[in-house]
């Protein structure tokens, strides 16, 4: 369906970016996107397929899930972390779309249980308050999605799964791909702070508060329709 390629095209543009850039490697991570405007179906996502080559995926390898996960549209089974997606969509009308890897240094930090307390205005301004760690559950299991589900109330918009790897959102793909390197580059500054053992500083409170209400306003903004999300 022509209604759909639209959406199916910025998850192939993202994740070519995403390899491109060393953030998705083999066939770890999902990507997806809402289905948002007319005609096309408001409660509905595109998504990666499952254990499936990035560099060789075409338009029609990416599958369109009703949010009760009901194929749509698509030949290939899609991520096992589809339910996840969904519930993002479900719990946060402010997210369009949602990015998931296993980058390797906020990998490090899933390893070591340890959030990223605010340590950048520009953390704040996207990220949230802080990174932090949602606990461990098995890849693709309901017991994950719930778990996500529970923690991502707090309108952050980059989270650590433990011992797994990152969860990113934006209000459009180029947003959740920007998230996704601030967050790598604040777990890099963050570890090799850590590797000194010398006191780690953090912004004031304030500047975190001010820095976090700009990000609620602009979550705000979406959920009200004001913010293009990078629909057709
Ligand atoms: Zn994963």
């Amino acid at each position: 369906m022509e209604a759909h390629a639209h959406f199916k095209q910025q998850i192939l543009d993202a994740c070519r970016t995403l390899v491109d850039k060393g953030y998705l490697m083999a066939t770890g991570g999902n990507v997806s996107v809402r289905i948002t405007g007319q005609p096309a179906p408001q409660n509905a996502f595109a998504i990666t397929p499952s254990n499936y080559d990035y560099l060789k995926m075409l338009p029609d390898d990416v599958c369109i899930l009703s949010l009760d996960l009901e194929p749509i549209e698509g030949e290939r089974k899609p991520s096992v972390e589809a339910g996840m997606h969904a519930g993002v969509y479900q719990t946060r009308p402010d997210v369009m779309a949602v990015v998931h890897t296993h980058q390797v240094y906020a990998s490090a930090l899933a390893l070591m249980n340890a959030p990223i307390p605010a340590l950048f205005d520009e953390q704040v301004r996207f990220l949230g308050r802080a990174v932090e760690i949602i606990p461990y559950a098995p890849s693709g299991t309901g017991m994950l999605r719930n778990t996500i589900v529970k923690h991502i109330k707090n309108h952050h918009n980059a989270y650590i799964i433990q011992n797994h790897g990152v969860l990113c959102f934006g209000h459009d793909m180029e947003r959740a791909i920007h998230n996704v390197e601030i967050l790598e580059k604040c777990s890099l500054a963050y570890l090799l702070a850590l590797c000194s053992e010398r006191k780690v500083s953090k912004i004031p409170l304030a500047v975190r508060e001010i820095a976090f209400a700009k990000l609620r306003k602009d979550q705000k903004k979406v959920e009200k329709g004001e913010i293009s999300t990078g629909g057709e």
